[in-house]
């Protein structure tokens, strides 16, 4: 169990990471360190790398401590507050497990009150809301997760507290429904997208914003959260899109993001990608911590779409598509749209309300949004591979 603040037992002052110092430096800390919110004694961590993934100073409980009863640290707490405010989506087993169960359809609220059948006696749950910022119940428990696991560094004892149901009933672990922050993880879910593995549930990418970036040709934005990361013998960026610049335009360098839909794999660029097309606000929760103290942000969400947002969107893609649809007419082919022409808002929408849980990747992006590195040379739309690209379908 990891955290990024202490305090000193003696003088009662607030120790932070800065306070550890870096390999081979002299630690600036007096006597017995505890928990910055109870008893519990904690030691200080230097920075070092896990996984391969640098894992910064910390304090961590001493070995068989527990935080105090009531302490926010303390993960059964945390377990029983998240299950509290997930609208009955989680619940906590005896063991302490909270199992996050997953809506067909991300957006759906559970009935409030269950049938008798439908909870096992051992379950505690509670229908207690807190909706705060507007994302579905799903999501907003699936952000409390990942923010309550960064805090401990996702420390596996931590980590394996937190299970995931998908709809179809199958129980699996956290990291198989989260991805991230270690890179290895995100080449797990890399390579599962590129064996076209369909994957049965929506999968969520948890990260920090490295850099935010633009299309060359369309200036859209588009946040990268992590570059050249090793998958075998080749390497791949991982990067947050959207079709609408609003749902990037909030995020910012150092952020860090929960983004849950269609994440697939993409080998149209320079680098291929592990990438996700955002359709709607809620796939997109972002927060930030303050690099001395470790404090962490409330989440939020980039706000709604409005219909003036998609209608913009729609008449970029009619007026994109004309020249197309003239060539195509003259032929006397059936009209349909260009590799390089994404569906229409139109349908995107409207297939968006069927199915929000899975949005619905723009079948193709126009020729700047191709390339995953601000650098590269804009390059013709190679033909598409049609027939294995799946999309995270949750039906
Ligand atoms: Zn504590």
């Amino acid at each position: 169990m990891r955290v990024y603040r202490a305090r000193e037992k003696e003088s009662g002052r607030d120790v932070f990471r800065r306070h550890i110092g870096l390999p081979g430096e002299q630690h600036q800390l007096a006597g017995e360190l505890i928990c910055w919110k109870c008893q519990a004694r904690v030691g200080p961590v230097r920075k070092g790398t896990r996984q391969g993934t640098e894992t910064p100073a910390h304090y961590r409980l001493w070995q068989r401590m527990k935080h105090d009863l009531g302490c926010p640290l303390d993960p059964t707490a945390t377990i029983e507050h998240i299950a509290h405010g997930s609208h009955g989506l989680a619940t906590v087993d005896e063991q302490g497990i909270l199992r996050l169960n997953l809506p067909e359809k991300l957006t759906d609220i559970p009935p409030l009150h269950l049938g008798g059948d439908a909870v096992p006696d051992d379950v505690v749950t509670s229908t207690t809301t807190t909706v705060n910022p507007l994302l579905p119940p799903a999501v907003n428990s699936a952000v409390q997760i990942a923010r309550f696991l960064q805090l401990h560094d996702f420390d596996d004892d931590i980590v394996k507290r937190f299970k995931v149901q998908t709809h179809q009933g199958q129980l699996i672990g956290w990291p198989q429904f989260c991805y991230g922050p270690a890179r290895i993880t995100y080449a797990t879910l890399y390579k599962r997208r590129r064996a076209h593995e369909v994957l049965s549930h929506p999968v969520a990418v948890f990260g920090t914003i490295v850099h935010i970036r633009h299309d060359k040709k369309e200036r859209r934005p588009y946040a990268v959260l992590a570059v050249n990361v090793p998958a075998g013998d080749e390497v791949f960026h991982v990067t947050l899109r959207s079709m609408y610049p609003p749902l990037i335009e909030p995020l910012s360098v150092g952020m860090h993001v929960l983004a849950v839909g269609a994440w697939d794999h993409f080998d149209g660029g320079f680098t291929p990608a592990l990438r996700m097309f955002a359709e709607e606000h809620w796939q997109i929760a972002y927060w930030t911590t303050d690099e001395t103290t470790g404090a962490v942000s409330d989440p939020a969400c980039p706000r709604p779409l409005t219909a003036q947002d998609r209608t913009r969107l729609h008449d970029k893609r009619q007026h994109d598509l004309r020249p197309t649809r003239a060539t195509k007419l003259a032929k006397g082919n059936e009209v349909t749209p260009q590799p390089h022409a994404p569906a229409t808002p139109k349908s995107d929408s409207s297939s968006m309300r069927k199915r929000p849980a899975v949005p619905a990747a723009p079948r193709d992006t126009p020729g700047g949004d191709r390339s995953t590195r601000a650098d590269d040379i804009a390059r013709p739309p190679r033909p598409r591979r049609t027939g294995h690209r799946t999309i995270t379908a949750a039906g």
